[in-house]
């Protein structure tokens, strides 16, 4: 595609700074714009494996991602009262754990050091109103101002508000029947750097997993009816999650002891998102934005990446923008369906044990998978897994 005016990427997390790598690499001019007033380096452990490793790699970042891995050596299953019950080492199967182990922030932070020098970032400022003319989409700010692009990338996450400028009626959220909570709690001298996760009677999960040298990463999941928009809830946010972590145990009474000073809290369903078409005229879908497989795949940031990276190519390969928008879309959905298709709400229901009994058939098999002899036995399926996760998607070159 020519490269006579400046492509527009609305969102600065992890797929808008990826594809802003790649795009001003290809010589485009590109300009990310960040609701937030500044960088937001918030979030907890994301995995990055397969085809979004590769992507890594060919960006050079390998080292520095490597670099701020969290070191977390496996996962540990715990009773509600903090007893080990099973242990899932790195590298062995039914692990959490994944080889490329790094904080969404940190990871986040690589990525616009390595692109802010080479694009412009304006933070504070997101798009309010799109016209698309016959030669480029003319954006309106929120500050009123407005400018002429070649194209707008809609990198901003699951709550993408530009695509419902143009995707609204092509878009649904596919809630998965739980809602979920990430935060960060002062590390204790008991934490270890292996992740701890706890099932608790009546459909809570909690995860802690090492967050660096003085914190620690909270995830916390739990079963609840899908929100009536019509009808906000009067609960504060804060206090739902109270109300799941009551009466859960000790790690959980530890994180409520904690609640009220927690600064980076995030909160919400989990959902999915489901686009019909990630495309109309000038405008393009591109990582949570266009297909949020949720935190619980582990799949999120890979796909992001990956996207970024397909999108980006098929700009500088393709004649038009309307091909290079339908070859990345019909390369990337099946591999962000698959991903997708990992979770539903029958499994989220699954994983969230609700009763006594079912804690104690969860224990039983955490104890069966967890032993030395079966995770000897089962290593070579898991070596197998990994590869299959590797070839999983073939990059394309371009
Ligand atoms: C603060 C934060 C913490 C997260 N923590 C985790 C985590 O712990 N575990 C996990 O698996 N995933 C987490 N995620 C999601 C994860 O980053 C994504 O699933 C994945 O990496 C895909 O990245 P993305 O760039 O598509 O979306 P995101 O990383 O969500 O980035 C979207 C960006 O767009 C910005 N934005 C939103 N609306 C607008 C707008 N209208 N105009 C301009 N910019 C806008 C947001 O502030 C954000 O910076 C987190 C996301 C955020 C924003």
């Amino acid at each position: 595609m020519k490269r006579s005016k400046k492509i527009l990427i609305c969102g600065g997390g992890i797929a808008g700074p990826a594809c802003a790598w790649w795009l001003t690499k290809y010589g485009f001019s590109v300009v990310v714009v960040e609701k937030a007033t500044a960088f937001r380096d918030g979030g907890q452990n994301v995995d990055v494996k397969g085809a979004g490793q590769q992507v890594i790699n060919l960006m050079g970042l390998t080292e520095q991602i490597e670099a701020r891995n969290t070191l977390e050596c496996g996962q540990k299953w715990l009773d509600a009262a903090g007893e080990v019950v099973a242990v899932f080492p790195k590298g062995g199967f039914g692990t959490l754990t994944s080889d490329f182990e790094i904080l969404r922030g940190d990871f986040a932070r690589v990525l616009f050091d390595a692109t802010r020098s080479t694009c412009e970032y304006r933070f504070g400022t997101s798009v309010v109103g799109m016209e698309e003319r016959e030669d480029d989409v003319c954006a309106t700010f929120a500050d009123g101002s407005t400018e002429e692009f070649e194209l707008v990338i809609c990198a901003d996450g699951l709550s993408s508000s530009t695509r419902d400028l143009a995707l609204a009626q092509e878009t649904r959220l596919r809630y998965l029947g739980a809602y979920m909570a990430f935060f960060k709690i002062p590390r204790r001298p008991e934490d270890d750097f292996w992740a701890c996760s706890v099932n608790g009677i009546g459909g809570t999960m909690i995860n802690l997993r090492p967050g660096g040298p003085t914190e620690t990463t909270v995830l916390i999941t739990f079963l609840a009816n899908e929100p009536d928009p019509k009808r906000p809830s009067t609960v504060s946010r804060r206090d739902m999650l109270r109300a799941a972590l009551e009466g859960r145990g000790t790690v959980a009474d530890r994180i409520v002891g904690e609640l009220g000073a927690v600064q980076d809290f995030y909160f919400g369903p989990m959902s999915q998102v489901q686009a019909s078409t990630w495309s109309k005229g000038r405008l393009v879908l591109l990582g949570d934005a266009a297909h949020c497989p949720t935190p619980f795949t582990g799949k999120g940031t890979a796909l992001a990446l990956v996207g970024a990276y397909v999108l980006a190519g098929e700009i500088k390969k393709c004649s038009t923008h309307t091909k290079a928008f339908q070859t990345y879309e019909s390369i990337l959905r099946p591999y962000a369906e698959r991903s997708q298709q990992e979770l539903s709400p029958r499994l989220i229901r699954l994983m969230h044990v609700k009763t006594r009994f079912g804690i104690s058939v969860a224990r039983i098999v955490q104890r069966f998978f967890g032993s030395a002899l079966i995770q000897s036995l089962l290593k070579p399926s898991t070596a197998a897994k990994a590869r299959k996760i590797d070839e999983d998607f073939a990059l394309p070159v371009y």
